[in-house]
C-alpha cells in the first residue's frame, strides 16, 4: 500500500511518502525518486491523504531584520505583481487609487531549501487579498492566477 501525503503549506503543495523499498519517509522531488535509496517511487498512489499545515505555522512572521533583508532582495517590489511598495496603484475600472501595504507570506518551495529568500515573499495588499489562502502547485500557476484576477478587478499588471 503506497500512501502519498499531500501537504498544503502556505501557497505551495508538497507531496511526501514512505519509500516502499527502504521505508524512508520524505518529500517527493520532481523526479519521483526516494531521497534515501534513490529508487524510483510508484507512479500511482493507492491512497492520497490531504494534510493542511497548522494555522500557527502560517501566522509566523519574519523578524524586522529579515523583513528588511527580504525587501532589499526583492528590490522593494511585490513578489507577485512587481509593483513598487508604497507607490500608487490606480484601478482602471473604478479610478480608485491605493497605496498598498506590505504583507509577508510564508511559502515553502519545491526545493524546501529553507533560506529566507525562498521561504518568504513580501507582497502588496492587493495581491495578498487576491491570493488569500489558495494553494498552487507551481509558482507559474500562482503568477498566472494573480495576473488574471488583477486584470479582472482592474488593477495594473504592467510589471509582470
Ligand atoms: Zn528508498
Ligand atoms: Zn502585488
Amino acid at each position: 500500500m503506497y500512501v502519498v501525503e499531500k501537504r498544503l503549506y502556505g501557497d505551495i503543495i508538497l507531496y511526501s511518502a514512505k519509500c516502499p523499498k527502504c521505508g524512508y519517509a520524505g518529500y517527493i522531488g520532481l523526479n519521483n525518486t526516494c531521497d534515501n535509496c534513490m529508487c524510483e517511487l510508484p507512479e500511482v498512489a493507492d491512497q492520497v491523504k490531504v494534510i493542511r499545515e497548522s494555522e500557527t505555522w502560517k501566522r509566523l512572521q519574519p523578524n524586522k531584520a529579515d523583513q528588511e533583508r527580504l525587501l532589499q532582495f526583492q528590490d522593494n517590489k511585490c513578489a507577485w505583481c512587481g509593483c513598487e511598495f508604497y507607490s500608487e496603484q490606480i484601478n482602471e475600472k473604478t479610478g480608485r487609487v491605493r497605496v498598498p501595504d506590505i504583507h509577508f507570506d510564508h511559502i515553502v518551495p519545491y526545493s524546501y531549501g529553507g533560506n529566507l529568500e525562498n521561504n518568504w515573499a513580501a507582497s502588496c495588499s492587493i495581491c495578498n487579498s487576491i491570493k488569500h489562502n489558495k494553494y498552487f502547485s507551481t509558482y507559474s500557476d500562482l503568477y498566472e492566477y494573480i495576473r488574471e484576477r488583477r486584470i479582472f478587478k482592474g488593477w495594473p499588471v504592467n510589471n509582470f
